[in-house]
Order: structure tokens, then sequence, then C-alpha cells
């Protein structure tokens, strides 16, 4: 059986980055950059003022004060998108609004709230620097610097960024077209009645949303029953149009757990590992199969909810992470000291669902949410993060030092 980290790698080493694709501006939110951003001007595009106030001969401001302004003749104004540029000589200055071009012959740009207005002319009371409240241009960039490098997650910034040189569209990464089937007998839809022995499927909805929270298109989910017949038909389907089938229920080892045998006999899927040391989620499946020259993943994650949605935080994101093109690291951690004690068998990575605190010190302190058993939602729910309790350590004592990953929906890493 592997360990966490060795079923991690694994993972890593068999999932290829997907196809690129140009995609318009509005539509490239949360996917990853395949191309460096250059500039393709230099940004600003030209000396602009920083403020609303009066561009000004520095010369002419110099000891001005409250209590000796300086009086400059007024020869115009210059608002932003205006390209007539007045140009002052000294005693003159020109009414100047953010981001307006800054004439040549303007040395300094006086804030308008330290001016004061009248008949033609302005009172300044403030002694002026060269160069100041001018944003100079290419001083952010020069025309051909990179801006950003490839691989970068696209956040608004990122698309502002991309507006204000220009683009309309831009290379990304695409993202994997998911599929979540829900397998049991047992299982009803949310909204019917239920008999003495059914339950609603929660698994395939809680999936989809954590599909949907990375920022990627909302999954299919579909149903099937626990006969080789129905796994095999929603399988085969879901291959037919899915980069990335995550199956949850039915990988254990019941006489019902049925989905690793249909992937291997009947669908000829190649099993990557099937088990992991870790807790919750020993059953975790991972196969792959190529169907026209494209790899598909197959992810068959536990039946229980908590089981099925930790092990898609701790190995499915990472292989969408890799397909949509950034470097997947293991989920971002952090350190905590624990505060209360815990007894485990050796052997597998537990992961504890927790909540962190910030001490008056600064350091970082962690709990154990109430309800840790894997069939109890609440307790993920509550969660923030993962505590991790080492394979192979048998007690952990309140105070001790342990790894904590967060447990952020939205992000990939
Ligand atoms: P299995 O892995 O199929 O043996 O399922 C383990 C446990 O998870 C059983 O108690 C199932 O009833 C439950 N379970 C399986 N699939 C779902 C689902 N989609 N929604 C809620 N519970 C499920
Ligand atoms: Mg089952």
């Amino acid at each position: 059986m592997l360990t966490y980290e060795e079923a991690l790698k694994k993972i890593v080493d068999t999932v290829e980055t997907g196809p690129v694709e140009e995609r318009p501006l509005t539509h490239i939110l949360d996917h990853v950059s395949a191309s460096a951003i250059k500039a393709t001007f230099d940004l600003p595009r030209f000396d602009n003022s920083a403020m609303d106030g009066y561009g000004i001969l520095s010369t002419d401001t110099d000891n001005a004060s409250e209590s000796e302004p300086r009086e400059l003749a007024l020869v115009g104004t210059i608002e932003a998108g205006a390209r007539e540029l007045p140009s002052i000589g000294p005693g003159k200055a020109v009414k100047i609004f953010t981001g307006a071009r800054v004439p040549p012959s303007v040395t300094g740009v006086v804030m308008r709230e330290y001016c004061q207005e009248k008949n033609g002319s302005v009172l300044v009371m403030q002694n002026t620097a060269p160069g100041a409240n001018i944003r100079r241009a290419g001083e952010e960039f020069k025309e051909g610097e990179e801006v950003l490098p490839p691989g970068i997650k696209v956040t608004p910034p990122v698309i502002g960024l991309l507006a204000s040189f220009g683009h309309r569209k831009f290379p990304v990464y695409s993202m994997p077209k998911v599929s979540i089937i829900g397998t049991g007998n047992e299982l009803v839809e949310p909204g019917q009645s239920l008999d003495e022995a059914q339950i609603y499927d929660s698994n395939t909805y809680a999936l989809a949303a954590a599909i949907q929270a990375l920022g990627m298109e909302r999954p299919v989910r579909v149903h099937a029953g626990d006969t080789k017949e129905e796994i095999k038909n929603a399988l085969e389907e879901a291959l037919n149009y899915s980069d990335v089938i995550i199956t949850t229920g039915g990988v254990s080892v019941g006489d019902r757990d049925l989905v690793k045998e249909v992937l291997e006999s009947d669908l000829s899927v190649e099993t990557i590992f099937w088990r992991a040391r870790v807790k919750p989620g020993k059953p975790v499946y991972f196969g792959k199969l190529k169907m026209d020259g494209k790899p598909r993943y197959i992810f068959g994650l536990p039946g229980n909810p908590v089981s099925a949605l930790v092990t898609f935080h701790l190995f499915v994101k990472p292989a969408l992470a890799k397909f949509q093109g950034l470097v997947p690291e293991t989920q971002s951690k952090t350190k905590a000291f624990v505060q209360s004690n815990r007894k485990k068998k050796p052997g597998r990575l537990d992961f504890v669902r927790g909540i962190l605190n910030h001490r008056d010190d600064g350091s970082l302190a962690v709990s154990p949410t109430a309800g840790q058993d894997s069939h109890m939602l609440s307790g993920l729910a509550k969660a923030d993060c993962l505590i991790e309790f080492a394979q192979d350590d048998a007690e952990i004592n309140a105070g001790d030092l342990v790894n904590v990953q967060f447990l952020n929906w939205h992000e990939l890493n």
C-alpha cells in the first residue's frame, strides 16, 4: 500500500497538462496563463498627473506656504483624455486632472488641496518638488518587458493587466471536463421520498460543488446502482465526454464493491494505485485510460461522505492542478500547536478535521472539530484545516507542533 507522499507522486507523474486554448478575457478567470504577459507598450503610456491639481514649474513654488502663497496665472485646463496640451512658462500654471497628460513644460503638479483659484489665477501654498505627482511614461514597464511569467493563476488583477495592454483574448490551459458518478443501491436524489433502507445521495452534490468552487464548469452527476452493468454503463458514458471521472462508493473490499473490477476487467483502465496509507480514505483508487489519443483519469473515492471530500482535497486537487498547468505542490501547509491529546494506530497518516486559531503571542493553535467519524460531515463542515498526525505515530500530546493543511475549497493548492 502506498504512503500519502507516494500516492501523490504517482498522480503528479501520471497526469499530463491539458491543451492550451485562446480564450476571451471574460472567460479566463481561475485558468492558468500559458504565455508570459509582455508589455505591448510603455506603461504608463504617457506622463500623466497622479492628482487633481495644477501643473507648475517647481521653481515657481520655492518656499511657497500658506502664509506666503505664490500667485500664478492660469493658462488653461487639461482633462483626462484631452489631446490639446497648453504649455506653461515662469509665473504660469495649468489646471490638470488625474490621468490627464502632463505637458513637457510642466515640472510638477501641486494638489488642488494646497491651491486656491480666483479670477484666472491660482494661489499655490506648497513648495512642490520637481516631478511631484507626475506618473512617468514606462515607469512600471518598458515596451517588451515581461510583466508576468507563464503559469500564473488568472486572478482579477491579472485580467486587469491584460486589459490594460489591450488584449481581448489570451492563451490559457484548458480546464478538464469532469463527471461524477455516485454508486450505491441505497442512494436517492434529494427531494424524493426515502424508504426505511435508503439515504440521500450527498456525495455527488458535494463533489460537484467542490469542482464548481474551483472555477470549473459544473460537472455532470450520474447515479449507478451496485451492479456491474450499471456501473459499466455510467463509466462508459462518462469516459466519452470527460477528462476526469470521479466515482464514489463501491471501491472498498465488500462484495458490492465493484468499481475497481469494472474499471480493470470491462474497461481496460490501467490501475495506477489502489489504497493508500491515509485515514480517512484508505480505499482510494486512481487509474488512467487513453481513448482517441487523449488520457482519461479516473478517481474511485470512498463512499463515506467525509472520506470522499477529504480524498478529493488530498488527491483529486493535485491532479486538476497538473492538468491545468499549475506546478502542483503538496497542499499549502502550516504548523500549529495541537490543543488536545490523541491516540492513533500507527500505519496510516491521519487527517483530522480541525479549526485554527491565532494565540495572543501570534502562534497558531489547532483543535479537532467534534464529529470525526468518516460518515459525519458536520465535523468537516466546521473545519478550516486538516491536522496531519504522522503515519508512524501512536500518540500525540497537547502542545505538540503538527503539520496542518488549509482546507480552502476555492483554491487548488
Ligand atoms: P461504500 O464505499 O459504497 O461501501 O459506502 C460507504 C458508506 O458511504 C456507506 O454508508 C454508504 O451508504 C455511504 N455512501 C456511499 N455513497 C454515498 C453518497 N453518494 N452519498 C452519501 N453517502 C454515500
Ligand atoms: Mg456502496
